[in-house]
């Protein structure tokens, strides 16, 4: 079978920026499997394993508007430190919020005294991306998986070694809020889009 619409494709990555750099890898985190067609990864990377079969490796070229998008400065904004209210923000802390272009995930840049600058690009904007692939797998998705838009493991719809192992996580796997701390937010594979398992919340039970 071959990875195609309506398929599981299972593989194992390794992503490296123009530098060569690793940003991230499968690795011990072990294969990520997504839904083919249904937008769970970004789609430079899902055209390139498009017709690929089990056992395929590739180099995988994704440039930054098949990737994370352009750098956009509009998404960079200075709030009052007062509106934290009672919790402390520091640099490099992520959170979810709703903004003019929908939820999106915001990271604090910088704090100069009262002010505190927020920005809502992803950290992998305006990058160049290399992704290194094996295709694991590929299978045919259950009805299930088709009408929730992702591939069910075992250990619930979010699949293994990922949100559905974070006990205690606030919010928990599959929130629809998406909050700090919630579904796939701390290790969310850097191929997947942004809110990766069920973008908007799943839904499973
Ligand atoms: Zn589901």
């Amino acid at each position: 079978m071959r990875a195609a619409k309506e398929t599981v494709v299972a593989i194992e990555y390794t992503l490296k920026d123009d530098q060569g750099n690793i940003i991230d890898a499968s690795g011990d985190r072990g294969p990520m499997e997504y839904l083919h067609g249904a937008q769970n990864i970004i789609p430079g990377l899902e055209q390139g394993i498009e017709g690929l079969a089990a056992g395929d490796a590739k180099s995988v070229l994704v440039p930054p508007q098949l990737g994370y998008g352009e750098y956009s400065e509009k998404l960079v904004q200075q709030v009052p430190l007062t509106a934290f209210g009672a919790n402390t923000p520091q640099v490099g802390m992520r959170f979810h919020a709703e903004t003019n272009l929908g939820m999106r995930v915001l990271t604090i840049k910088k704090i100069e005294g009262e002010e505190v600058t927020l920005d809502g690009n992803h950290e992998l904007a305006g990058k160049t991306l290399h992704f290194d692939i094996k295709v694991v797998s590929v299978r045919a998705a259950e009805l299930t998986e088709l009408s929730h838009g992702h591939p069910h493991q075992a250990g619930g719809c979010c699949g293994g070694g990922g949100c559905g192992s974070a006990e205690g996580s606030e919010g928990g796997c599959c929130s629809a809020e998406g909050s700090a701390g919630g579904c796939c937010s701390t290790e969310e594979p850097a191929a997947q889009k942004q809110g990766g398992c069920g973008s908007g919340g799943c839904g499973c039970s």
